[in-house]
């Protein structure tokens, strides 16, 4: 059984990135004959565009792709991460945080994704905010020293010791918004995923989510993490690099250029777009896919 998903956060419009993910993830589930399942990851609505989600529902459909069941909203499954945390809490696994930033920031070395927390909080659990209490904590999760290596199916083995790299990891935020590593574990596991296809930029929290599958005592997936698709300029095409929102009118196009960066053979002349998904569905092989990140032309 195969079921894998695509997981847009609705904070931008899809842009050729997001198309390269919804393709290989949708290409690989299909040519296992599994399910490909649609989440979208609306937990940070002050990072939200108006109509996003929407929109990039109806860009998905217009570029042909269907996906199995209803679509999942994040936004409406906070119970589900707080059972989690809970979960955590009880086994003495998570702890609250009240450090600001600044603090934290200001002790703190450099690790593989941004600041490694020094373990403030970690010892002194009661302490309480001096000058407001109450304020509400961050709750983080306490990581272990050992290493953490998976086998991605696109990069090979990649490993972490999450104490050096990463540190105690923040679940829920201060001001109650739940992050994105504690959502994405416990709905790949209630969905039942279990083939991961994403992009490279998300790598590095992968191991910071087995961790998590670990102490929840949940399945650990398969993951296949894409080559990133870079601009002129070498960056990543993302929102904060402007890359322009897809144009369905080009809708063709944009989907052989997709193919192509994931090394699937030219399909010959096609009525509609179904046809190219089909295509790279009857073509796929996860192995022709590059591991090194892709210039674009634009
Ligand atoms: N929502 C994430 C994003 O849009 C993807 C999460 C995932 O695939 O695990 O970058």
């Amino acid at each position: 059984m195969y079921i894998g998903r695509f997981a847009p956060s609705p904070t931008g419009l899809l842009h050729i990135g997001s198309l390269l993910t919804a393709l290989a993830s949708y290409a690989d589930a299909r040519a296992h004959g599994g399910k490909w399942l649609v989440r979208m990851e609306d937990l940070d609505p002050p990072r939200e565009m108006d109509g996003a989600a929407a929109h990039i529902l109806r860009t998905l459909e217009t570029f042909g792709f269907e996906w199995d069941g209803e679509v999942v909203y994040q936004s409406q499954r906070h119970d589900l991460y707080a059972d989690a945390l809970g979960s955590l809490k009880n086994r003495g696994l998570a702890y609250p945080c009240y450090c600001s930033r600044k603090d934290w920031h200001a002790a703190a070395s450099m690790g593989v994704d941004g600041f490694v927390y020094n373990g403030a909080c970690r010892e002194n659990i009661f302490r309480l905010p001096e000058t407001d209490a109450d304020k509400q904590p961050a709750w983080r999760i306490k990581v272990s020293d050992e290493i953490l290596a998976f086998d991605d199916a696109i990069v090979g083995r990649y490993a972490q010791q999450l104490a050096r790299d990463i540190g105690d990891f923040v679940l829920q935020r201060a001001d109650g918004f739940w992050a994105y590593q504690l959502a994405v574990v416990v709905d790949d596991a209630a969905q039942g995923i279990t083939h991961i296809v994403r992009g490279q930029d998300l790598l590095v929290s992968t191991p910071r989510q087995i961790y998590l599958q670990h102490c929840l005592n949940l399945p650990t997936p398969q993951y296949a993490h894409l080559p990133l698709l870079l601009n002129r300029l070498g960056q990543k095409w993302s929102k904060q690099t402007l890359a322009p929102a897809l144009d369905c009118e080009q809708k063709e196009m944009l989907l052989r250029q997709v193919m192509t960066y994931l090394n699937v053979p030219p399909a010959p002349e096609v009525d509609n777009v179904r046809d190219l998904l089909a295509w790279t569905v009857a073509h796929w092989d996860l192995v022709r896919v590059p591991r090194a990140a892709i210039q674009t032309e634009s």
